[in-house]
């Protein structure tokens, strides 16, 4: 017979993303509306090894469903990769009270869940927050859609200055294995390329491309690099080939960096975020375990913890064309 669920714990882990506040706001808050209690655990699975837990309540989420990053902290843990670590949290959930366990982050704190879901018997039920947008399973991550706003705004002010001073720009976006961010925002922005991590077009063709622009009449470039694109080059080394190779550009390459992760989340992620973490406490009060809440064509849905680690390409091939057609 199922446990009866009298408290549930929340926790953000991995890569922060903006939205995150949201979701712990919607568990919190579902969790108040339940009459089940919630217990806030700091710092990921870290703060549940070394026990930094504390109890919330409808009040003590107030006023963060605006603001960037997560108020809970999140962390890496090595600790929690062995068995030793994962007894330990199982320890202080036990001695806190606590029947089941919230997880907001990426595919590796959805890996942690399940292995300790398996090691305890212990009900683990995740929810897809990375700027990425690279979890199977589901449509949109939570943060995914204020980083793209954020690139996109960023690259528009890039652009400014591009076109000021007959200027090719490389713009280094986060996505190391996921081209999303790159390719959305590349299109959003007008990039003249764009490279992912997906894709092996060569160096060739973004030379052709070049000079196809140059003659086309176009002035400036912006060139979109996803950190983990194919070229084998870094995006200085990109500058300097393309700049031995082709002569006459004024190239500046700038890498956005950690401001794609800040920043008051969009009303989409927070509305995402808010459907996702009511979404994660119904599932928890119906017994369910080891899944994700994902959304899928706007309604809330879950899937097995293992479809959201196993990495499915999401690529959208189609977008490619539509940059290639957008951008002569
Ligand atoms: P991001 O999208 O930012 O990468 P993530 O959730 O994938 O988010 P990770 O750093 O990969 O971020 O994982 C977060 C935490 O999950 C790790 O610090 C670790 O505590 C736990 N974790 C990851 N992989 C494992 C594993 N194989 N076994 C146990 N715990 C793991």
């Amino acid at each position: 017979m199922q446990k009866e669920i009298k408290k549930i714990g929340v926790l953000t882990s991995g890569g922060d993303a903006p939205g995150m506040n949201a979701a712990i706001r919607a568990v919190v808050r579902s969790c108040a509306y339940h009459g089940v209690g919630c217990a806030g655990i700091f710092r990921g699975y870290q703060g549940l090894i070394e026990n930094d837990i504390e109890d919330l309540d409808a009040r003590s989420v107030r006023n963060i469903i605006s603001r960037g990053g997560t108020f809970l902290k999140s962390a890496r843990s090595n600790e929690f990769k062995t068995p030793e670590g994962r007894k330990k949290a199982y320890d202080n959930l036990k001695a806190a009270g606590v029947d089941a366990l919230i997880v907001i982050g990426g595919d590796g704190t959805f890996t942690g869940g399940l292995l300790f879901e398996k090691e305890h018997d212990f009900p683990v039920v995740g929810i897809p927050a990375t700027i990425d947008n690279d979890i199977s399973g589901t449509d949109f991550t939570i943060g995914y859609d204020t980083a793209l706003n954020t690139v996109v705004e960023a690259i528009d002010k890039i652009r400014d200055t591009a076109s000021s001073h007959n200027r090719l720009f490389l713009v280094e976006v986060m996505g190391r294995d996921a081209g999303a961010i790159a390719l959305n925002s590349g299109i959003g922005a007008g990039a003249e390329e764009i490279l992912i991590p997906e894709e092996d077009e060569g160096i060739d063709r973004l030379i052709s491309s070049l000079k196809k622009s140059e003659k086309s009449g176009k002035t400036s470039s912006i060139i979109v690099v996803a950190e983990g694109d194919k070229s084998g080059k870094n995006i200085f080394e990109l500058a300097e080939f393309i700049d031995s190779t082709l002569g006459g550009y004024d190239i500046r390459v700038s890498v956005l960096g950690h401001i794609q992760r800040g920043g008051s989340p969009s009303c989409f992620d927070r509305v995402l975020a808010s459907k996702l973490g009511v979404g994660a406490v119904d599932a928890v009060l119906d017994g369910k375990r080891n899944i994700m809440i994902g959304i899928h064509h706007q309604k809330v849905i879950t899937v097995s913890l293992e479809t959201g680690i196993k990495g499915e390409d999401k690529f959208d091939r189609d977008l490619r064309r539509v940059a290639d057609i957008t951008s002569i």
